[in-house]
């Protein structure tokens, strides 16, 4: 008989899609949950600090409407498609078991394969968790059966070639020097609500030795509130934000030539062409004053330890990529980069070099093989012929991870292509989401402390390994485990398939030289920390001559690409403002900006009681009282707001925190807390952003009307 453990504290890592990868210390009650979550005391990154809603983990671990059980439904789609469909209304469910329920899956795919071959099936996955051994196996399936490729567009597209633009490659200094630094930009991330570990270091300078902390963002949010400088910008303005104070800081001499002429591509005809890009220019564009603009660049130019950390929120503009790129061009003008606690930075993606030949099977991967854009899977499914790229149209789905009923943008299209009757679906989750509930077989998966995994931070320079501590509830398995089954039923080859997650680890580490599993569970963490002077691109910048390139090349930027996308031929040769977005305009007075919410991450944690009455219980937008006045809507009331792609019902709150003309709606509600069912991005679109693609989700174009009474 198996006797119940003692209580103990075990170590984790958080799998959730956010920068900081927080290493965790849980408690484990016995075999089958938890207790309190924590941040490491001694993870100098974590520095003991997680935000709230994974502190309180048992609650979403231990939820009794998680599934437990494979699934097979038994009705048709179309309530489901239309709302948010009970998964215990045994009308529409029954249960199966594990061996019917993958046979049924391998061959439904099968057949669709038969008839339209096999790129027919698309395997769809995200950042649900971020487990390199569980997020990322199902490419290996992928791979081997010669289906469907996923281009990754939906979160990081725009920020990483924006920032790969300048620098030649996605890392920059050291995150923990932002201790020592002495002026903090934190740019673009409401870190309070969405990496929380910025705010400790940035707080820890601010306390020990007087630095100031200076936030760009477009709402008055929590990061704002803590700000010494405050610069409240108009959504997809940024650019014009930062060409004012590069303007700044050549006219008034804080410009290091030395710096310039050493490590830089073009600065003399920079120079040249931000002459007219004045903080009058500037003003009338982003809403600042002249004189806040003045204030922030003669800040950044008396202060050599400046340090911008900017985040993902203004790259998901249809400008993004060159905001990105303008923000951090400003430290190549002072030369920041040079110091301890200064220069630009963003993620530390390219500094791992983890070797994941065998969970991906990239080894057998044919790359001739079409590769749809993950953002656009509403026009795909929808049979559009230039997303699906000429091919068959996709008959087939597999999806882990992610939830693109709720969180892909364009939801009227996602809806429309869910609801085909033609449409073989296949979830693998951990309760049921609106894309499970449109599905015609759900697997429950496991939650990251019950199956082994491995992480890498984004936001710091950790390896961390994510151990299971606990048995998962009922008949949950891992991604890993259904991957293998599918694959052992399609004939699906591979060494791969073989290998446990452990293996996999292992075997990741040592390909890598980062070590062995044994070592880093031993250590619990990996510093993988390059120099200072690699960090700071003391020997050059990552282009063969070693320049910081203010003068891209933007179709040849060494970043994930299909190709140029978007209206690259008309992206600026300079920093600059790029009006590309969705301005307003008399029909669309407005323009809406979909911004996270502290409690929930995407649609993870928007199942969980306490996260939504941490929200408020409802969604709600964000309108500036002078504009509510203006268009007769008052405090609470019940709004429209829609645009060619839709329309959203929601509660209106004033807010004097937003600039005239902008509204924001936090967080990824359930579709069905929507009065009318439709989720926030219903108003988002899927066009792609210049020049690689990626999905504007601040930059629509908005009307509003009031539709019912406050409450
Ligand atoms: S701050 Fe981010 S990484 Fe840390 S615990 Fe919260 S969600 Fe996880």
């Amino acid at each position: 008989m198996n006797r119940p453990l003692p209580s103990r504290i075990a170590y984790s890592a958080c799998p959730h899609d956010c920068p900081s990868t927080c290493a965790l210390e849980v408690e484990v009650l016995d075999r089958h949950s938890i207790g309190r979550v924590r941040g490491a005391r001694d993870n100098d990154y974590t520095a003991g600090v997680i935000c709230a809603k994974v502190a309180r983990y048992a609650e979403r671990i231990h939820n009794p409407n998680r599934l437990r059980y494979p699934l097979r439904r038994k009705g048709g789609k179309a309530d489901a498609v239309a709302g948010f469909a009970d998964w215990r209304d045994e009308r529409a469910w029954e249960r199966i078991g594990w061996d019917d329920a993958l046979d049924m899956v391998a061959e439904a795919f099968a057949k669709a394969e038969a008839r339209h071959g096999s790129e027919t099936v698309w395997p769809y996955y995200y950042a649900g968790t971020m487990g390199l051994v569980q997020r990322d196996g199902i490419n290996r399936l992928r791979h081997v059966k010669r289906y469907s490729e996923q281009f990754d567009t939906i979160c990081t597209n725009p920020a990483w070639t924006g920032f790969t633009a300048g620098t030649g490659r996605l890392a920059g200094p050291d995150p923990r020097e932002m201790a020592r630094s002495d002026l903090i930009v934190i740019w673009g991330t409401n870190a309070v609500a969405t990496q929380v570990n910025v705010m400790t270091h940035a707080v820890r300078a601010r306390k020990e030795h007087g630095a100031r902390i200076a936030v760009v963002d477009v709402y008055r949010n929590e990061t704002m509130k803590q700000a010494d400088i405050a610069i409240l910008l108009k959504p997809g303005t940024d650019g014009a934000f930062a060409c004012a104070v590069m303007h700044v800081l050549f006219r008034d001499g804080h410009a290091d030539w030395d710096y310039l002429d050493k490590y830089t591509d073009r600065p003399r005809e920079l120079e040249v062409h931000l002459r007219d890009k004045s903080p009058e220019w500037a003003a009338a564009i982003t809403g600042l004053s002249v004189a806040e603009i003045e204030a922030f660049a003669k800040a950044v130019g008396e202060t050599e330890r400046t340090y911008f950390r900017l985040g993902y929120g203004f790259s998901r503009s249809r400008n993004g990529a060159v905001n990105m790129h303008a923000a951090q061009s400003i430290a190549a003008v002072t030369g920041a980069w040079q110091y301890e606690g200064g220069g630009a930075f963003h993620t530390n993606s390219d500094i791992f070099g983890l070797d994941k030949t065998m969970v991906e099977g990239s080894d057998v991967r044919d790359r001739s093989l079409r590769r749809l854009d993950q953002s656009r899977i509403g026009p795909i499914l929808c049979g559009e012929a230039e997303p699906l790229q000429g091919g068959p149209p996709v008959t087939a789905l597999l999806i882990q991870n992610t939830n693109p009923m709720s969180v892909a943008p364009d939801q009227t299209k996602v809806k429309r292509g869910f609801g085909r009757d033609d449409l073989f679906v296949c979830v693998h989750e951990q309760v049921m989401t609106e894309t499970a509930s449109v599905a015609d077989i759900v697997l429950p998966a496991t939650m990251f402390l019950e199956h082994d995994d491995i992480y890498r931070g984004g936001g710091h320079q950790y390896i961390l390994f994510g151990p299971k501590l606990i048995d998962p509830p009922d008949e949950c398995r891992s991604n890993h485990q259904v991957i293998a089954g599918l694959a052992a039923r399609l004939g699906a080859e591979h060494p791969g398939f073989a290998m446990s997650e452990r293996e996999h680890i292992d075997w990741m580490l040592k390909k890598s030289k980062r070590g062995t599993l044994v070592e880093l569970e031993a250590a619990r963490w990996i510093d993988c920390q390059p120099d200072f002077r690699t960090a700071h691109y003391l020997d050059g910048f990552a282009y063969p001559d070693g320049k910081f390139r203010f003068k891209p090349d933007w179709t040849k930027v060494r970043a994930p690409n299909n190709g140029a996308m978007g209206p690259h031929e008309t992206l600026p040769e300079f920093p600059d403002y790029w009006p590309a977005i969705e301005v307003a305009d008399a029909r669309h007075p407005f323009r809406l900006a979909t911004s996270p919410a502290r409690s929930f991450l995407n649609s993870s944690f928007n199942e969980t009681p306490s996260s939504l009455a941490k929200e408020g219980g409802r969604p709600e937008v964000l309108i500036h009282p002078g504009d509510a006045d203006e268009h007769g809507i008052p405090d609470g009331a019940l709004v429209r707001l829609g645009n060619h792609r839709g329309v959203v019902t929601l509660y209106a709150r004033h807010f004097d925190g937003v600039r005239r003309g902008v509204l924001i709606s936090e967080g990824i509600w359930p579709n069905a807390a929507f009065p009318d069912g439709n989720g926030i991005n219903s108003l988002t679109g899927a066009d792609p952003i210049a020049p690689f693609g990626g999905a504007a989700f601040h930059d629509n174009r908005v009307w509003v009307e009031v539709a019912g009474r406050p409450s």
